[in-house]
């Protein structure tokens, strides 16, 4: 008789497959599926998932998890982490997760119909009801302090929503400030970056840098779809996709940079742990902290563009003659407060983040009400970035997330810039100068210390547990601030 341990550890086996096998078909929907599959698609992945999700909540996962003994260091990280997502998985009642699912249905609709005509009314009530749910959600999952914890908790364990709140409150200040310093100065002139760069030249050099980087192709792919994204089947097949648009040199090749840094986080993790729940990034701050890293603080560096520019002019010889490295250094850089989130750069997209958890927060404490959710955008929009939405569209209805009913999730992305700066900073210590080794193009020590640091824990340590381990403190805006002064400081010759 196998012990609880061992059929425990098959169970969730068995969970993961078909989570993953509902993951394959939703990327091969995003990939090559023609679009007449959707209706099909949409129920074979919802087939595979309930299967799971039943699998998950039965009984005897419970029994499971109280009798299983831990054997090793590795069992006791299981069964916590196994034990918390059963509780997620199980808390929220079922009445409320099939309103969950009507209401975001009814809302999305609202908010396409809202942001098409720039109607905010079409949205508001259905805005109202997620608001709702989602407190809702929060008393059934239970929180520390304010409900906004426990919506938080699902994409950042561990994280409260103070220790957030705090960090966030302190950078604003400073960053405003770097944006009305900025805003004084000359525009970068970015016209090289809307030239004609042909999709093949595109294609070959993002594959060439990914794999320069440390991307392992063969356990990997590279496919088109529409939006980029990454996704992981395991630890040995980790995938993304990327976007060639022909007039705009920057989204396939920082996407990619971007979608390769998700990946390697997860092609990073121990083999010991696949097929497990630990086999996973350990929160999405951590993960876009992966991406943002290789993006940004590589992908945006000074040494990276005096290595790679000669190569890059050669698969552009049209778009890129007479061009020098500094100038497409400085395009690349180029700060442009704007009123659209997804088209941020790297200094303004922290500001737009937190306008968005700022409104989250204060519309679950009901201090925002829904009907004045346009206001307090626009208001806050011109107090940090000094732009004000003329329309709703590009206000407060930008964004789907909402109408998905997902409140929590934005600030994983300002977290992900203030971690990338935080780690560097300890990669630094340990490893030396970095802006050396990136200019000569040896990105295998980058790699080297955050498989070490990061990636092969998986879902072993937390977000908390890993900045404590390498940085010797919690979250902290310090560092990326600091870097953001020295770098566009430097670009826009600020005092
Ligand atoms: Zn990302």
């Amino acid at each position: 008789m196998p012990s609880a341990l061992e059929q425990l550890r098959a169970r969730l086996a068995k969970i993961d497959d078909l989570e993953n096998a509902a993951a394959i078909l939703e990327w091969d929907q995003e990939t090559h599926m023609p679009s007449a599959g959707v209706e099909a698609r949409s129920r074979q992945v919802s087939t595979l998932r309930q299967f799971a999700h039943e699998l998950h909540c039965e009984d005897e996962t419970a029994r499971l998890l109280q009798t299983a003994e831990p054997e090793t260091e590795i069992d006791k990280d299981l069964l916590r982490v196994a034990t918390r997502d059963f509780h997620h998985a199980t808390r929220i009642p079922a009445d409320l997760v099939g309103e969950l699912s009507r209401v975001t249905g009814m809302a999305r609709e609202g908010w396409k119909e809202g942001k098409a005509n720039d109607e905010f009314s079409a949205f508001e009530p259905h805005l109202a009801a997620v608001i709702d749910c989602n407190l809702r959600k929060a008393e059934a999952l239970g929180y520390p302090d304010e409900p906004y914890d426990a919506l938080l908790d699902e994409f950042e364990p561990g994280m409260l929503t103070s220790q957030v709140s705090t960090v966030f409150e302190a950078l604003r200040s400073d960053l405003v400030e770097l944006v009305g310093q900025i805003a004084q100065k000359p525009t970068i002139d970015e016209g090289v970056l809307t030239r004609y760069y042909p999709a093949k030249a595109q294609w070959d050099l993002g594959v060439r840098v990914m794999t320069d980087l440390g991307y392992d192709f063969s356990r990997g792919r590279q496919d088109r779809s529409a939006h980029p994204f990454s996704t992981t089947f395991s630890v040995t097949d980790s995938r993304v996709t990327t976007h060639l648009n022909r007039h705009h040199f920057n989204p396939a090749f920082f996407g990619s940079l971007h979608e390769a840094g998700h990946a390697m986080y997860e092609q990073g993790v121990d083999h010991e742990l696949d097929g497990t729940p630990l086999q996973d990034g350990t929160s999405l701050g951590i993960h876009e902290s992966q991406s943002r890293l290789w993006e940004n603080l590589v992908g945006r560096s000074r040494p990276f563009w005096d290595h790679y520019f000669p190569a890059v002019q050669g698969y552009f010889p049209a778009a890129l003659s007479g061009v020098s490295s500094s100038d497409f250094y400085r395009a690349v850089n180029a700060v442009r407060p704007s009123l659209i989130r997804i088209e941020a750069d790297e200094v303004t997209y922290n500001l737009h983040i937190m306008v968005r958890f700022e409104l989250e927060r204060a519309m679950l404490s009901g201090e925002v009400k829904p009907a004045d959710l346009p206001e307090a955008w626009n208001a806050r929009m011109d107090d940090y970035l000094d732009v004000t939405p003329t329309t709703d569209s590009e206000g407060c209805l930008q964004d789907i997330h909402w109408s998905l009913g997902t409140f929590g999730y934005f600030p994983t992305y300002a977290l992900g810039n203030l971690i990338s700066a935080q780690l560097w900073t300890a990669m630094e210590r340990d490893c030396g100068n970095l802006a050396d080794l990136v200019a000569n193009g040896e990105f295998a020590t980058l790699l080297g210390w955050l498989r070490q640091n990061v990636h092969r824990h998986g879902r072993r340590k937390s977000a908390n547990q890993i900045l404590g381990s390498t940085c010797g403190t919690g979250l902290d805006a310090g560092p990326w601030m600091d870097y953001a002064r020295a770098k566009f400081g430097e670009l826009y010759g600020l005092a």
